[in-house]
């Protein structure tokens, strides 16, 4: 049979959905989706790929498969097993149910966004974190905006704008994923980048000799996501800042995670704190409200009350202002730091918290649960590290536990595709031909839902 011949064999668009019958889905949707399984019959029918034309019964199973993609939401949870996390494609920090509900409330409801209550008129949104990030940080002044990019955006912006010149050493000009960069941001901010040093070493006197009258700001970036090793040297914070003070030059620092807590508890070295930072004499510090903190997409910047003030009353404010949600997520978190909870109430550092006690123990459990469901593959535990992801702390791993899986009958990557592309997906990583769901960034919740798809999935042969 020649191709036009068994082309004229596929249904027509209508007789499909006729045969469909009644559905949820809205009709342009079933139209849409009908129309393009038998495009799709039509193309591999044309590349030689199909000989005929499949049953009526399968186009129709195949329909319903594809409108129950379209149905589903663009943007939707999924099982994040890499152990990443602080995981950037998959929405970097999760928020726990204290911040959650807040979040829900102020979406739900009406709220005291920009209400005094107590005078009965206007007030102003960035009142509900001052106060609590100030108690925290031990800074003059503090405010929010949407992301630790704006938050220097405008710091920047506000010091140095008219071609102003921001210094920072060369060692500092960092590039953070998904095009934030330091001389590009500066650009932006309409001021003008002075570098100073070198790539690894960059000294007090490199500073001192350059400074002028243009000079507006001295800024120095925390390199989050790489480490400079070897024959290295930049001045203490403290000595940048006493420079500036002899020059009267704001020193803005940019500390990349927002932790208030010192990680070395957990064995996370080198991550600047908020507090000491300031202690240290910068004069605005600025960082994410999504990375170490735990909290929603934001950017908070603090430090002394007269240039916060200036920031606030800059027009870009008005411009890279939060929302409702991202302000009760953020108040929500910064009591939680307050009561001491954060191990308890902040997914982001129980993750990082939880001991190989604790992931041994997990990882037993989801173990446990996959051979109970007698899927098809080999499945033991192993040892292994994982990174926290979100550029915070390049080259330090934390030890971990994970579930190692090698399929019995399908290659490892067909078992890691069909596990992301069902109906919740689980993002895994392949690791020496063995799939691993590593558990540090795994829910207990989850793992029903876990053992049942790798069942599902890791039998059959490789063309299903
Ligand atoms: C992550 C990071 C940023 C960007 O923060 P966003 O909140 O993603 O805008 C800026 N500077 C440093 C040092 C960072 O680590």
């Amino acid at each position: 049979m020649n191709e036009n011949s068994i082309l004229r064999g596929i249904p027509k668009v209508d007789e499909i959905i006729s045969l469909l019958g009644e559905t949820d889905a809205p009709k342009a949707v079933v139209r849409e989706a009908v129309r393009e399984v038998l495009k799709g019959i039509r193309e591999s029918i044309l590349r030689g790929e199909r000989t005929k034309v499949p049953e009526t019964e399968s186009i129709l199973k195949m329909a319903v498969q594809e409108m129950q993609k379209k149905e589903k939401m663009s943007l939707r949870p999924v099982i994040n097993a890499t152990g990443i996390i602080l995981h950037t494609n998959l929405g970097r920090a999760k928020m726990g149910e204290t911040v959650v509900r807040a979040v829900m409330q102020a979406a739900a409801n009406f709220s005291t966004l920009e209400y005094d209550i107590e005078k009965g008129s206007r007030g102003s949104r960035y009142t509900h974190v001052e106060k609590l990030m100030v108690d925290l940080s031990g800074a003059e002044a503090a405010m929010v905006v949407n992301n630790n990019a704006a938050a220097l955006m405008l710091a920047l912006n506000t010091l140095a704008q008219d071609k102003k010149e921001v210094m920072i050493s060369r060692g500092e000009l960092i590039e953070i994923g998904d095009s934030f960069r330091i001389p590009e941001i500066i650009k932006a901010s309409g001021s003008v980048l002075a570098e100073v040093g070198t790539t690894n070493k960059t000294h007090l006197f490199d500073y001192e000799n350059a400074v002028g009258e243009e000079t507006a700001a001295l800024l120095r970036a925390h390199t989050s996501n790489y480490r400079v090793v070897g024959f290295t040297e930049s001045p203490p914070l403290k000595e940048l800042v006493s420079l500036g003070r002899k020059h009267g030059i704001p020193v803005v620092y940019d500390i990349g995670s927002g932790t208030f807590e010192n990680l070395e508890k957990y064995g996370i070295y080198g991550e600047p704190t908020v507090r000491q930072s300031l202690a240290d004499g910068a004069d605005i510090v600025c960082f994410s409200g999504d990375k170490l903190l735990g909290g929603p997409q934001a950017g908070v910047a603090v430090g002394k009350k007269k240039y916060i003030d200036l920031m606030k009353k800059n027009q870009l404010t008005r411009a890279l202002r939060p929302g409702k949600m991202t302000l009760a997520a953020l108040e929500a978190t910064l009591r939680i730091y307050l009561e001491g909870t954060a191990e308890r109430d902040i997914p982001t550092v129980r993750m990082i918290a939880d001991n190989m006690g604790i992931l041994r123990a997990k990882a037993a459990a989801l173990a446990g649960m996959i051979r109970e469901k007698k899927a098809d593959c080999a499945v033991e535990t192993v040892e292994e590290t994982s990174q926290i992801g979100g550029g915070s702390m390049p080259g330090q791993a934390l030890p971990t536990v994970a579930v190692a899986l090698r399929p019995n009958h399908i290659p490892v990557m067909e078992l890691e595709s069909r596990l992301r592309l069902g109906g919740t997906p689980i993002i895994a990583r392949i690791c020496r031909d063995r799939l691993l769901l590593d558990v540090r960034t795994l829910e207990e919740s989850e793992f029903p839902v876990i053992a049942a798809c790798v069942a599902q999935c890791a039998g059959g042969s490789a063309d299903g």
